[in-house]
């Protein structure tokens, strides 16, 4: 069993249990990929034809899942105009994918993803102090409505929110989607 959990640039925070994106089983389960025993599963299903249920984070991170199984582990990026096939591939093919209702759509800025930081509601962001920030960032975009917003963004609510911060500029942005 391997102990070292590789990092993911897009996805810091994956570990956090509350993102449920990796679970936890304290027994361990064998990978679908490597056929080794993990304690950080994904069990999300890939963008592949084959469905998975158990990838360990090795087999994400080293890109062998997305070769074995010919998927992806996020569905969309915000306007795909990041030409850069390194960190395409990174992203899609090597970054476990988020929790939401409609499925990943990953933010960018700076010419580069961003990092996925978890979900949030309004409540998160003033707590964070970062609301009008991402609000006004959020307004300028093709999305919900903004009253609509601010009234009902819950994390992981029916209108969830997920914070993305630049790992460039540390700007933060969020994304909404709904049930
Ligand atoms: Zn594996
Ligand atoms: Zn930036």
């Amino acid at each position: 069993m391997c102990n070292e959990l590789p990092k993911f640039k897009y996805n810091p925070n994956c570990y956090a249990l509350e993102n449920e994106i990796f679970l936890y089983t304290k027994e361990g389960k064998i990978c679908e990929c490597c056929n080794e025993k993990t304690n950080y599963y994904y069990d999300q299903m890939m963008y592949s034809l084959e469905d998975t249920e158990c990838i360990c984070p090795n087999c994400i991170s080293s890109g062998k899942a997305a070769k074995k199984f010919d998927g992806e582990f996020i569905q969309d990026s915000e306007n795909s105009q990041i030409i850069d096939e390194i960190k395409r591939k990174e992203l899609f093919e090597r970054t476990p994918g988020y929790v939401s209702w409609q499925g990943e759509y990953w933010l960018e800025c700076c010419n580069d993803y961003c990092a996925f930081i978890g979900d949030v509601g309004i409540k998160e962001l003033e707590d964070m102090r970062i609301k009008e920030e991402v609000l006004k960032d959020y307004e300028s975009k093709n999305g919900y409505e903004i009253e609509l917003v601010k009234e009902c963004l819950e994390s992981k609510g029916s209108l969830a929110g997920y914070l993305f911060q630049c790992i460039h500029c540390g700007k933060y942005r969020i994304w909404v989607d709904a049930s």
